[in-house]
């Protein structure tokens, strides 16, 4: 039971926010149907999991915890600066991206400014918008049958622009859709909005686009003063449980962010492991491509079923299933297999699947084929 006198104290951004739902995590679903042999495709985490050279990392760092991480997380900081070829100061960490998405909002949003995003975009972007009070722009993304449905419409975007605008975010790859914003557009986009408005290009999954007509923003960050990259440890780098995520920006939009940032962000074992993970290349070329011959089966199988998914570059296929997703995602749940139902996006016909190992993908596909009868 809410208590509405609790609910009128809160601020008002916060009074009608719906949070964010993430994956059914794996340990949730055995104690409700009490069976053990589940695998998860529902949060995008990489299926070979962390580099090995991290997880050393994380178990030599372990008796270190009872002291405080470095507040300013210098050694990831250089390791990062090197990595990209840019300053340490232009370098935010976080607490995965998700905490840099909210200290851009913390410290440029308020009642009365608003940030642009597109339909179908990550939810964060809501969320953190909307629990600063500011307005929550929203342009159609390109309709059912366009070339590129579901994915963002620029012109739209840049159409709700205006004086009071401080933001504009942007997912490329976008997560639910894994749909792409291709390099000549995206620079066209950023040199279009105003140079006193934030874009915030969110790379989540920018190590699995091998199209040579993508971009990926980290040359453009050097010389765009308005722009902001986000890049996180989470996906391809398989740390999404330790949380970890890096922002690039000019010198004094990161001096902004680190004045909200809270200092002992992220935690000790977060640092030393993104150190070691950035290392490991060999690991990020397996999980690559495992990811490109992933998307691969699923996508064929997708097709020999006929259903209609969303060409995807990321690693997760988003699906229409043909009719109301939420029995498939509980059928396949009985089933020992967790996707990610899109009715919070407004997708209520689709699921959006992780990539996994093959020997998943292929469990998921054999699900899937029983529960519709494809
Ligand atoms: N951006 C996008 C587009 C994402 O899909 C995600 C993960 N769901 C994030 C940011 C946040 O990831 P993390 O906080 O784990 O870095």
């Amino acid at each position: 039971m809410t208590d509405k006198r609790f609910i009128d104290l809160a601020v008002p951004g916060v009074q009608d926010l719906a949070p964010y739902q993430a994956g059914k995590p794996i340990s949730e679903l055995k104690r409700e149907l009490g069976i053990d042999d589940i695998i998860k495709l529902a949060s995008n985490e990489n299926p070979l999991g962390a580099s090995p050279k991290a997880i050393d990392v994380v178990k030599k760092h372990a008796a270190e915890i009872g002291l405080y991480p470095d507040g300013n997380g210098f050694d990831l900081k250089r390791v990062l600066a090197d990595f990209h070829g840019i300053g340490l100061n232009r370098i935010t960490l976080g607490s995965g991206s998700d905490h840099l998405i909210e200290l851009i909002a913390r410290a440029f949003l308020q009642e009365g400014r608003n940030a642009v995003i597109s339909q179908y975009a990550f939810a964060v972007y809501a969320i953190t918008t909307k629990a600063t009070g500011a307005e929550l722009r929203v342009a159609d993304a390109f309709p059912k049958g366009h070339d590129n449905a579901y994915g963002h419409d620029l012109e739209a975007m840049l159409k709700l622009i205006d004086d009071n605008t401080r933001v504009v975010f942007l997912a490329n790859p976008n997560n639910p859709t894994g749909t792409w914003i291709d390099g000549d557009s995206l620079k066209d986009f950023i040199n279009r909005v105003p140079k006193d408005v934030l874009v915030v290009l969110d790379e989540a999954y920018t190590e699995y686009v091998e199209d040579p007509a993508y971009l990926d923003g980290s040359e453009l960050v050097k010389d765009t003063e308005n722009l902001v990259l986000l890049r996180t440890f989470s996906k391809a780098y398989g740390l999404a449980g330790v949380r970890v995520g890096y922002a690039l920006a000019n010198p004094t939009v990161t001096d902004l962010l680190n004045r909200v940032r809270l200092a002992f962000n992220p935690n000790l074992l977060a640092q030393a492991a993104a150190i070691a993970a950035l290392g490991d290349t060999e690991h990020l070329k397996k999980a690559v491509q495992l990811n490109r011959e992933g998307l691969q089966q699923m996508s064929d199988a997708y097709t020999d079923m006929g259903l209609d998914f969303i060409p995807s570059v990321a690693n997760f296929i988003t699906v229409d299933v043909g009719g109301d997703a939420k029995p498939v995602f509980d059928a396949l749940l009985k089933e020992g297999v967790i996707t990610r139902p899109l009715a919070p996006y407004g997708m209520p016909n689709h699921l959006r699947i992780s990539i996994g190992l093959p020997e998943e993908n292929q469990r998921l596909i054999s699900a899937l084929r029983r529960i519709l009868g494809r």
